[in-house]
C-alpha cells in the first residue's frame, strides 16, 4: 500500500522535454508563464516561484527586513520549517496554541501573543482548512505582516475567499508529497510592489537581474548587489510540471474529498477525534489526521504498520522538539493543546486515484486493532 503517490504522468514530460531545448535550464520564460498563471489564480497583482516552501519563506523574511529582536507569531501545530526560517534569520518566533476543535492559529490566540516586538504573523492551513484570515487581519495591528503558510492549502476557501486574499503574503510548497507538486518548489503571492521588487532581489542572491534577463540583449550587462538574499529561484525544468496541475487543480478536489467523507463516515462515533471543519470552509484536504488517546499512540501505528498500512505523524508540537525546547525552556503545559494533539495524531493515507480497497483495509484494520487500544 501507499500513503502517497503524485497524479504526474508522461503528458507532463512534454514540458520537460520543451525547457531542454532552450539553452539555460534555469528560470527563465516558462517559469514567467507559470507565474502569470498562479497571480491570476488567486487574484493577485504578483507571484514569485521559489526552489522551496522555506527558502520562500527565507526570502520574504530577508525583503522585509526581519532584524534580531523582532518577533514573529506561529502556531505551535505546524510543521519546523514555520519556525525554522524566523530563527535562522535571528529573530524569535513566538509560538501561539492552536483551537482544540480545528488545530488552527485563532485571531484570539494570535491577539494575546503580540507584543511591541511583533513584525510579523505566519498561521498555518492545517491539513487543508484555512484559518479565519479575515479575523486575523482585524485582531492585529495594521504593521504586522501576515504571511500565509499555505504548503497544505492550494485549493481551498474560506467564505469563498482563496489563499492571499487578506494577507499581504501567501507562501506554497510544491514539495513531492503536496496537492500541487514538482518535486521540490514553492511560490509567494503577494499584493505590494514594493515588496515584490525586494522579493525579486532576495529570491537570488540579492542580484540585481537574474541571469536569463542578464543575456537577454546579446550585450552583457553588469548586476549589482544591493541587498542580502538567498538562491530559491525554481529552474524552468521543475516548473514545467506546473501549468496542468494548477489548471486542472479544482477538478482533482472532489476526489480527495469523496475519500475524507468516507473515512469522517466510517470513523463517526469512535474513541478517535477529528478535525473539525467549519461550513463555511473549502478544505484542500491535503492531509487526514486522526488523534487517538496519546499513550496508545505508538502502538495503534505499530499495528497499522503490522497490517501493511503506512502512516505518518503530522506533527508533534513544534515547542516540544529537543532544539525548541531547550533553548527557550518550554514545557508540555506551555502550549497543552498543541502538545495533546501531535502525541496522539496519525495520518492516514489519501490521493487521488488511491484504491478503494486500501481505504477498506485501513478502516476494518482501525475498527479490528486500533479502536480496542482506545477503550
Ligand atoms: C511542507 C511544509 C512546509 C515546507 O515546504 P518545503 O517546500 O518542503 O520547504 C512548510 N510548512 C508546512 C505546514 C508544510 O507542510
Amino acid at each position: 500500500m501507499q500513503f502517497y503517490r503524485h497524479g504526474l504522468s508522461s503528458a507532463d514530460a512534454k514540458g520537460i522535454a520543451e525547457v531542454l531545448d532552450t539553452p539555460f535550464l534555469t528560470s527563465g520564460a516558462v517559469g514567467k508563464k507559470v507565474e502569470a498563471q498562479i497571480a491570476e489564480f488567486f487574484g493577485q497583482p504578483y507571484a514569485l516561484l521559489v526552489n522551496s516552501w522555506t527558502n520562500g519563506a527565507l526570502a520574504v523574511l530577508l525583503a522585509l527586513d526581519l532584524k534580531p529582536g523582532d518577533e514573529v507569531i506561529i502556531p505551535a501545530q505546524t510543521f519546523i520549517a514555520t519556525a525554522n526560517m524566523v530563527e535562522l534569520i535571528g529573530a524569535k518566533p513566538v509560538f501561539a496554541d492552536v483551537d482544540p476543535h480545528t488545530l488552527l492559529l485563532t485571531p484570539e490566540g494570535a491577539a494575546r501573543a503580540v507584543t511591541p516586538r511583533t513584525r510579523a504573523c505566519i498561521p498555518v492551513h492545517m491539513y487543508g482548512l484555512m484559518c479565519d484570515m479575515a479575523g486575523l487581519r482585524a485582531a492585529l495591528p495594521a504593521h504586522v505582516t501576515l504571511i500565509e503558510d499555505c504548503a497544505h492549502c492550494f485549493e481551498g476557501t474560506r467564505d469563498g475567499a482563496p489563499p492571499g486574499k487578506h494577507a499581504e503574503v501567501a507562501i506554497f510548497s510544491f514539495y513531492a508529497t503536496k496537492n500541487v507538486t514538482c518535486g521540490e518548489g514553492g511560490a509567494i503571492i503577494l499584493k505590494d510592489e514594493k515588496l515584490f521588487s525586494a522579493l525579486q532581489q532576495t529570491r537570488l542572491h540579492g542580484m540585481s537581474a537574474i541571469a536569463a534577463d542578464r543575456f537577454k540583449s546579446g550585450q552583457y550587462r553588469h548586476w549589482d548587489m544591493a541587498r542580502l538574499g538567498v538562491k530559491a529561484n525554481l529552474p524552468d525544468l521543475l516548473a514545467a510540471l506546473l501549468p496542468n496541475q494548477i489548471a486542472t487543480i479544482r477538478e482533482r478536489l472532489p476526489a480527495r474529498t469523496a475519500l475524507v467523507e468516507r473515512y469522517r463516515a466510517e470513523l463517526a462515533n469512535l474513541p478517535i477525534r477529528l478535525q473539525q471543519l467549519p461550513d463555511n470552509c473549502v478544505s484542500a484536504h491535503h492531509l487526514f489526521p486522526i488523534h487517538v488517546k496519546p499513550a496508545t499512540r505508538d502502538a495503534a501505528i505499530a499495528a497499522l504498520n503490522a497490517a501493511g498500512i503506512p502512516v505518518t505523524v503530522n506533527y508533534r508540537s513544534v515547542p516540544t522538539l529537543t532544539y525548541y525546547r531547550e533553548k527557550y525552556g518550554y514545557t508540555p503545559a506551555s502550549f497543552p493543546v498543541s502538545h495533546e494533539w501531535g502525541e496522539g495524531e496519525i495520518t492516514l493515507p489519501l490521493w487521488p486515484g488511491m484504491p478503494d480497497e486500501d481505504q477498506t483495509k485501513i478502516i476494518e484494520t482501525l475498527k479490528a486493532t486500533v479502536v480496542p487500544l482506545c477503550g
